[in-house]
C-alpha cells in the first residue's frame, strides 16, 4: 500500500519554487514526517546521524516535529523527490520495483542499504523516492512465451520503443517471457507478475505475517493448473474459491520473528511443474507472560503429551468442504469479557512439586462461570466430544478447509461425534474440568495444523 496523499501538495510547493533563484541551501530528497516520528527514528531509518539531519534542516525545531512536515535527508546525492515506504509484495524483484518506481537499482540499494537483491522479503517496507510530477507506473504486463515486445505493445495500446525506454531495456529484444514490465497505459490484461507463466497472480495477506495470524494465500493460475506449496514448514492445501485457489495457514505463536520461505508450485496439465519461492517477514505478536499454579498431574508430560498428540491428529485433516461462511460469532454469553488472551507466554507450576512447564496460551478464555451456555461459532461437523485430563470435557468442531474449533473445560457436552452443528447452536456448558484455576470457557481455533488468534476470526471473514 503506497501513500500518495502528500504528492499533490509537494507538487504545488515545488511548482511555486520554480521561479526562485537557485539557492545554496541543503538539497536532497525529503521525508514527510508521520504521526509519532522522532528525529532519532528518522535518522536511523535513513542511516544518517541526528546532527546531520539538524544541519540539513536549519529551520526545523528538533523538539517540535509535526506530522506532514518536510525533512531533507542528507547524503543521498542524485536522489530527489519524496521518500515513501512501499511494502514488498509477492513476486516483486529489485528489477520490477525499479521499473515500477522509475528509480534505478543502484539508488534503491543505496536507500535501503541492500547488499543483495535476494534481501527483498515480502512484507518488508522499502524506502522509495517518488517524484511529484511523475506517477509511478502501475500497470504490470508480462510477455508470454514467444510473444514479442511489439505484440505486447499493440495489446497495451502503446509502442515497443516506449516500453523499451520505460523498462530500461537495452533493446526491443530484451524482454524475456515471464518478466515483469510496466506500461504507461492503465488497465492492462492483469496477468502480470514476476511469477512463472502458469501463474496469473499470487498474493499473501495480511503482511507482514504476525505470530498467531491467519494467512490467506490466493493464487490465480492458468486453466488446468493445480497449485501446491509450503509456508514456513507447513504444506499448504489449496481449495477452489471465487476468483482463484485459496489456502489458509496459521502462523505459530512461538515462531521466532524473522524471514521464512513461501514456496508455490504449479502442476500443469501435462504434468510438468513450475515453482516460485520468496522469503516472507514474520513479526512479533508482542504477547504478555504469566505464571500459573495448577494440579501437577495436569502438566505431567506423560499425560499431557499423548493428549496433545490426540488433538493434533484430530485437527490435522483438511476437509475439502467449507462449512462456514463469513465472520465467526462468539461462543460465549459475554462476547467481550476475556480472562486470558491468545499467545500469552505461560509458565505452569505444579502445586506442591517442583514441576515447571513452559508454553503459551493456545486460545481465548472467556469470563463467566459454571453452567453458562456455549455456542457453535460457525457451522461444522463434530469430530471429538469426550473428557480429557488436561482439557477436561472437550469438543472439537471441523469447519472445513483445515479450520477447527476446540472448546475445553466444559461441565456438560450437548453434542456427539458425527453431528452437524449450526452457527449459534448450544453445544455445551461452561465448567472447571481439567487444567484450570476456575470455571471458564477456553476456545481455540486451528488453521492447517496451527492454533491461531481466535479474535481474528470474530473480527473478519476468511478467506
Ligand atoms: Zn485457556
Amino acid at each position: 500500500m503506497r501513500r500518495r496523499i502528500s504528492l499533490f501538495l509537494i507538487f504545488i510547493t515545488m511548482a511555486s519554487l520554480t521561479f526562485q533563484p537557485v539557492s545554496a541551501q541543503a538539497s536532497g530528497p525529503v521525508y514527510i514526517v508521520q504521526p509519532g516520528d522522532t528525529l532519532s527514528y528518522i535518522a536511523s531509518r535513513f542511516n544518517v546521524t541526528v546532527n546531520d539531519l539538524i544541519a540539513a534542516n536549519p529551520s526545523v525545531d528538533p523538539n517540535f516535529l509535526s506530522a506532514g512536515q518536510e525533512i531533507v535527508i542528507p547524503g543521498l546525492e542524485g536522489v530527489t523527490g519524496v521518500l515513501e515506504t512501499e511494502i514488498i509484495s509477492l513476486g516483486d524483484t529489485l528489477r520490477s520495483l525499479s521499473r515500477r518506481t522509475q528509480v534505478s537499482d543502484e539508488q534503491l540499494r543505496k536507500l535501503n542499504r541492500l547488499i543483495s537483491p535476494s534481501e527483498l522479503y515480502v512484507g518488508v517496507g522499502l524506502i522509495v523516492p517518488t517524484q511529484a510530477q511523475q506517477e509511478p507506473l502501475s500497470t504490470r504486463i508480462t510477455p508470454a512465451a514467444g510473444e514479442s515486445l511489439l505484440e505486447l505493445a499493440v495489446k497495451q495500446n502503446s509502442d515497443p520503443w516506449t516500453l523499451t525506454s520505460l523498462n530500461k531495456l537495452s533493446g526491443t529484444w530484451d524482454a524475456l517471457p515471464g518478466d515483469i514490465l510496466y506500461s504507461p497505459v492503465a488497465g492492462g490484461e492483469g496477468n502480470a507478475t514476476g511469477l512463472p507463466s502458469a501463474f496469473l497472480s499470487a498474493g499473501i495477506e495480511p503482511l507482514p505475517m504476525i505470530q498467531g495470524s491467519t494467512e490467506v494465500i490466493r493464487v490465480q493460475a492458468r486453466e488446468g493448473v493445480s497449485i501446491s506449496g509450503t509456508l514456513v514448514d507447513m504444506p499448504l492445501h489449496f481449495f477452489q474459491d471465487i476468483g482463484g485457489q485459496v489456502a489458509l495457514q496459521g502462523v505459530h505463536a512461538l515462531l521466532e520473528p524473522g524471514i521464512y520461505p513461501l514456496l508455490l508450485e504449479a502442476t500443469l496439465p501435462d504434468g510438468s511443474r513450475q515453482s516460485f519461492q520468496q522469503m516472507v517477514l514474520v513479526t512479533s505478536g508482542n504477547y504478555y507472560s504469566e505464571e500459573l499454579y495448577v494440579p501437577p498431574e495436569t502438566i505431567d508430560p506423560t499425560v499431557a503429551d499423548p493428549e496433545t498428540r490426540t488433538i493434533v491428529s484430530l485437527t490435522n485433516p483438511s476437509t475439502a468442504l467449507k462449512y462456514w461462511s463469513g465472520v465467526f460469532s462468539s461462543p460465549a454469553i459475554y462476547p467481550d469479557q476475556f480472562t486470558s488472551r491468545y499467545g500469552t507466554r505461560r509458565t505452569y507450576h505444579g502445586t506442591g512439586t517442583d514441576l515447571v512447564i513452559d508454553g503459551f496460551h493456545t486460545g481465548l478464555d472467556f469470563a463467566g462461570g459454571e453452567g453458562l451456555q456455549i455456542f457453535a461459532p460457525a457451522p461444522g461437523k463434530v469430530v471429538f466430544a469426550a473428557p480429557l485430563t488436561v482439557r477436561g470435557n472437550a469438543t472439537i468442531i471441523d469447519h472445513g478447509w483445515g479450520v477447527y474449533s476446540g472448546f475445553w473445560h466444559q461441565s456438560a457436552i450437548n453434542i456427539n461425534v458425527g453431528d452437524m452443528v449450526e452457527q449459534g447452536q448450544v453445544i455445551g456448558l461452561v465448567g472447571g474440568t481439567g487444567r484450570v484455576t476456575g470455571a471458564h470457557l477456553h476456545w481455540e481455533v486451528w488453521v492447517n495444523g496451527i492454533q491461531v488468534n481466535p479474535l481474528d476470526w470474530l473480527n473478519q471473514a476468511y478467506p
